[in-house]
């Protein structure tokens, strides 16, 4: 049975009701707040902040440590997606890997949320044609799914592999909602969490979630530097909430951020992606997108744990990703 937050010790009705107006529904989300964080959000002093805490980890069982051979264990299960593109799926070491997240920074118009449709329908696939035979689940907080271009790619998938699949088919396994502000996305990944359960055991249990953009509302609601700290302790709950997705659901995640223009860079790409050093150390694999020359774009893999930095030229057509 659930542990309600009502059921930790230091926590009353009013407290708990505090803390879920803050975006902290559930025992795992206080397990790893900050007690400052908390301290604030429920009006309570840091140290009883601390204590509730301490409970909700002993409850949630966080935190702890594992061996290396559980991990490896775990590794064992890592699953990879195929993009559609021969270079990129090479330097991503065979595709978009499960329990990771992976961030796609780069420009408006660049081509994020493309690659983000195409992964939406490949990741539908049988693995023999590169895909993990599960569903999708979508954060969309700026509006930007289209199932017109889904329909597109499906027809373009169908051509590549004489295959014809119906494109009524690949929008059911689409599980869209859109996020009116940062407490509702933040909210979204438990009714997330709730979908990947229901799913788990059917024919096509959830092996994607994409967050489009991740940065958008929380750059837009939270101005000025005096907010800045807060803007990124709520970023950074949000990002392990999604790893622990990908984790639990063994997954792939896949977010995407804009970039602000650094006009103090007189050397190299003015450019950077919004979140900082927090997004920086939680995405596991970063991807940079660029626009070419046309249909032509750049990707860039700036940053993976264990494969070495690259680029690779794709091309985002009518029929979807190709080379
Ligand atoms: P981002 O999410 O990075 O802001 P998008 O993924 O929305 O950018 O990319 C938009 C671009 O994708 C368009 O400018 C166009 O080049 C390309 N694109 C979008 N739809 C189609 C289509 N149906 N056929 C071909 N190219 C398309
Ligand atoms: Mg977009």
């Amino acid at each position: 049975t659930e542990v309600l937050l009502e059921d930790l010790d230091h926590v009353g009705p009013a407290t708990a009701q505090k803390l879920k107006d803050a975006g902290f529904t559930t025992i795992e989300a206080i397990a790893v707040a900050s007690p400052a964080e908390l301290a604030n959000s429920a009006e309570i002093g840091e140290s009883t902040a601390a204590k509730i805490i301490n409970a909700a980890r002993q409850s949630a069982d966080v935190g702890g440590f594992e061996t290396g051979d559980l991990v490896l264990e775990r590794r064992k299960l890592v699953g990879k997606l195929s993009t559609g593109c021969t270079e990129f799926d090479e330097m991503m070491g065979g595709g978009i890997e499960t329990q990771s997240i992976t961030e796609m920074y780069g420009e408006f118009g660049s081509g994020k949320t493309q690659i983000a449709h195409q992964l939406a329908v490949n990741v539908q696939l049988p693995p023999e044609q590169g895909g993990l035979g599960g569903s999708v689940i979508m954060i969309d907080t700026e509006n930007t799914f289209r199932p017109e271009r889904i329909a597109q790619m499906v027809k373009g998938i169908s051509d590549k592999h004489g295959i014809e699949y119906d494109p009524e088919e690949f929008l059911k396994n689409i599980h869209v909602a859109r996020a009116f502000n940062s407490n509702h996305q933040i909210l979204l990944v438990d009714s997330a969490n709730e979908l990947a359960n229901e799913l788990k055991n059917t024919e096509m249990p959830v092996k994607l979630l994409i967050v489009d953009s991740l940065t958008a509302h929380f750059r837009a609601e939270y101005i000025g530097r005096g907010t800045l700290a807060d803007r990124q302790q709520k970023l950074n709950k949000h990002l392990h909430d999604i790893l622990r997705f990908g984790d639990l659901s063994n997954a792939c995640v896949v977010v995407t951020n804009q970039v602000m223009s650094k006009p103090d860079a007189f050397f190299g790409d003015p450019t950077k992606p919004i979140g900082g050093h927090i997004l920086g150390h939680t995405a596991t694999f970063r991807l940079y997108i660029r626009k070419s020359k046309g249909e032509k774009r750049i990707v860039k893999l700036v940053d993976s744990p264990n494969l070495p930095d690259g680029e690779a030229l794709i091309s985002v057509t009518t029929d979807g990703l190709g080379d």
